[in-house]
């Protein structure tokens, strides 16, 4: 057994950089690489990971300090190579990176929990079977009882006369881990037994069960391109059950488990007890208790969203990831981890299988992976038909036809989702009188009314204030409201349509809770009829099969975004919710209303040619030198006041190499929770190089940067 433990210290600053040594006890739990230990550390106490063992250490043995407790819930040391590698690919530290891996609560105190549990020796059998031995009657029920069956909790039967047993060598106390389980949910249909496949998906799941019986690890990763309810869940599901067949276990990652809980209830209908959940709509107990089942190969399927990348899994054999071209999949903390790629490298170094799949793939993926197609939905269902809606001009924020269309279906007794990725009442207030906005005080951005809460709020800090009667600059009391959001749509939809028996749900942030938001899913999936308002939330993958009519508001609000992806995005927006409507018998229709009807991803989404899209996407991002042609790196310098944040930005651009990467900036971004920023957005085609030039820019005045008050974020692939 080694002597030294090598520990990294779970500390949040920079300047800390362990590994430091620590003294191994014998007379401790076994350590190894992956042990979680507490650890006493510059005069505190704190958690640690043992990155690595040795025999000795340069610091004398007897200055060194022994752990404190070794805790139940240790890394397998797979996640340690690969938190080590994100610390590096992400320009964050060890520590940081490792804190994400950890069981989920261990920094917050969770703990498995364990009961005494009671078992009969062969001399508790022996002792039952001789009638004269020395026993009370209750010694004997006792025995008895744990004859029947065993093991049992110790509590149930009186853990000090158990004691009493244990002492004369009849009965074994041990402690074991008492798993808290999640409930299951049961939504919609779900079968057990796997239909028939369509030969599309015969043909696209041949070559992903190839690469599962090679083992992986020389495929590249496979792409999914298969049009909204083209069946790329069956995908999905028949390739777990391969790699579970194989040996091996599965993470299938989701964008959000509570908005999309039909896809977790349809992996738990087909594989039952195996599958783990990781959650953040789980209790915390529940969740240590899940990864414990998954480290322990209790469980061997782990369904969740982007940090269910991180599950403690032996024998990883497959990746999934569903609808790979949700921004949801991007961590933003620090390391800001983007979960698509660290599922890449994750596959690469357990050789596993990677499937990602969408009806809008990233143009990333597109030009890196190996792309299998469904171009049909299942069944040959027609596409929806898609319309364009000229709004210039336009003073009321529903077209004509869009009112005509809910109306028709107001009398047939349809559904219809409605999606405006906007919310509130309206975008800003200003005074009539003086032009004076109403701005959050911490951010320079204007503030958004919350009509039904009776306030307004930032959307970017939280921060909220009551709804003015009078402009605090001139004393007027006409105040106009601009724009619409979420909340006056709800409004208008329910003066124009509403009533009795025909139900208007509105689902954005304000449902603030997962709970409450799947519960605005499942009562528009339970109604007869009636329309969903909402944000991007109901343009997820949910299968409504009653929706025939989608309507998209502003639809060219997300191309007024200045940045590279606002096309994509916009792109993939319209037709995911495309995606919603005409899954059932009846035929799906999607009107688009803009004051942009000749943009490039409008006109392609109307005519569902995501392949045009991309061709001439990659085209341009080609000739401007963006991802993946080039690797984006965005570097934001944040203090109180604008002076330090721009010379710390001023100062990393100089230590960065004058024949590396293209920096763009310092410039000036609006002042976010109270900060001024400034950010540099770095332009790079050799990856590697990039990222290790700007960690070394990053820590060469960290130290400085820490005095002045600086935050430094760095983000290796912005969203
Ligand atoms: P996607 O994820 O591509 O949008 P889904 O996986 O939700 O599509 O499938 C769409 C619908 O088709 C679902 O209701 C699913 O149960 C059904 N389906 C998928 N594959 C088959 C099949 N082979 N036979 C019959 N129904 C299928
Ligand atoms: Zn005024
Ligand atoms: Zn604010």
């Amino acid at each position: 057994m080694p002597a030294i433990a090598r520990v990294q210290p779970l500390t949040r600053t920079r300047a800390v950089r362990g590994p430091f040594d620590y003294r191994i006890d014998p007379a401790q739990e076994p350590i190894g690489v992956g042990s979680v230990l507490r650890i006493p550390f510059g005069g505190r106490r704190t958690l640690g990971v043992v990155v690595a063992l040795a025999a000795e250490s340069e610091v004398p043995a007897e200055r060194l300090a022994v752990p404190e407790e070794v805790l139940d819930a240790s890394l397998p040391p797979d996640l340690v190579g690969l938190a080590e590698w994100m610390a590096r690919e992400y320009c964050s530290t060890e520590a940081r990176a490792l804190s994400l891996v950890l069981a989920p609560g261990t920094a917050e105190g969770v703990r498995a929990r364990r009961v005494l549990v009671a078992e009969l020796t062969a001399d508790g059998a022996a002792a039952l079977a001789d009638p004269g031995m020395s026993l009370t009657a209750g010694q004997r029920a006792l025995l008895t009882r744990l004859a029947e069956q065993a093991p049992a909790v110790a509590a149930s039967l009186g853990t000090p006369a158990l004691r009493r047993l244990e002492r004369r060598g009849l009965v074994t106390l041990q402690s074991r881990v008492h798993g808290r389980r999640p409930v299951e949910r049961r939504l919609g249909s779900a079968e057990a037994v796997a239909p028939p496949l369509t030969a599309d998906q015969a043909d696209v799941l041949a070559p992903i069960l190839d690469a599962l019986r090679r083992g992986g690890a020389a495929g590249e990763p496979f792409l999914l391109h298969g049009v909204t309810g083209s069946g790329k869940t069956e995908i999905y599901l028949r390739a777990v059950q391969a790699a579970l067949q194989a040996g091996r276990t599965a993470i299938v990652l989701v964008p959000e488990i509570a908005l999309t809980p039909q896809v977790l209830w349809r992996f738990q209908v087909r594989f039952g007890d195996v599958v783990a959940v990781l959650h953040s709509a789980l209790g915390a107990g529940e969740r240590h208790d899940e990864w414990l089942r998954l480290r322990d190969g209790r469980a061997r399927v782990c369904v969740g969203p982007r940090s269910a990348i991180f599950a403690p899994l032996p024998d990883l054999g497959l990746i999934i990831v569903d609808e790979e071209h949700e921004s949801s999949y991007k961590h933003e903390g620090d390391p800001r981890y983007d979960a698509r790629s660290v599922a890449s490298e994750r596959a690469r170094r357990s050789g596993a299988v990677l499937v990602a799949g969408s009806a809008t793939p990233r143009p990333e993926s597109i030009h890196t992976m190996l792309r299998l197609r469904l171009p049909r939905r299942v069944d040959h269902r027609p596409m929806p038909h898609v319309e364009v809606l000229d709004m210039r001009g336009a003073r009321e924020p529903l077209h004509p036809d869009t009112r005509m269309a809910l109306a028709d279906l107001r009398r047939a007794g349809g559904k219809a989702i409605v999606l405006l990725n906007r919310r509130g009442w309206s975008n800003f207030l200003s005074c009539r009188s003086c032009g004076h906005v109403w701005l959050c005080p911490d951010c320079e951005v204007a503030l958004v009314l919350h009509r039904q809460g009776g306030y307004m709020a930032c959307h970017h800090c939280g921060h909220r204030e009551r709804v003015p009667e009078r402009c605090g600059e001139c004393g007027s009391v006409t105040v106009a409201r601009h724009g619409a959001g979420t909340e006056r749509i709800e409004y208008e939809l329910r003066q124009a349509l509403g009533g009795d028996g025909f139900p208007v749900f509105r689902l954005d942030a304000d449902a603030a809770t997962l709970e409450r938001r799947a519960g605005i899913l499942q009562s528009f999936a339970g109604a007869p009829c009636g329309v969903l308002v909402g944000t991007q939330m109901v343009a997820k993958g949910h299968d409504f099969p009653d929706v025939t009519l989608g309507v998209v508001l502003d639809a060219d609000q997300t191309l007024r975004f200045p940045d590279f992806r606002a096309e994509e995005r916009t792109f993939a927006l319209i037709t995911q919710l495309a995606g919603r409507t005409g899954r059932g018998t009846g035929a799906g229709r999607v009107l688009v209303q803009t004051l942009a009807p000749d943009a490039r991803a409008i006109a392609y989404a109307t005519r569902h040619d995501s392949d045009g899209f991309v061709a001439d996407e990659l085209r341009r991002r080609e000739i401007l030198s963006y991802p993946p042609y080039a690797t984006l790196i965005r570097i934001i310098c944040s203090a109180v006041e604008e002076g330090p944040a721009v010379s710390a930005a001023t100062e990393i651009a100089r230590r960065l190499p004058p024949s590396g990467p293209t920096v763009l900036g310092p410039a000036p971004l609006f002042r976010l929770r109270g900060r001024a920023r400034s950010q540099l957005v770095i332009k790079a085609s050799d990856r590697a190089a990039a990222i290790v030039a700007i960690n070394t820019a990053v820590d060469g005045v960290a130290p400085g940067v820490a005095r002045h008050g600086v935050n430094v974020s760095v983000d290796v692939d912005p969203q």
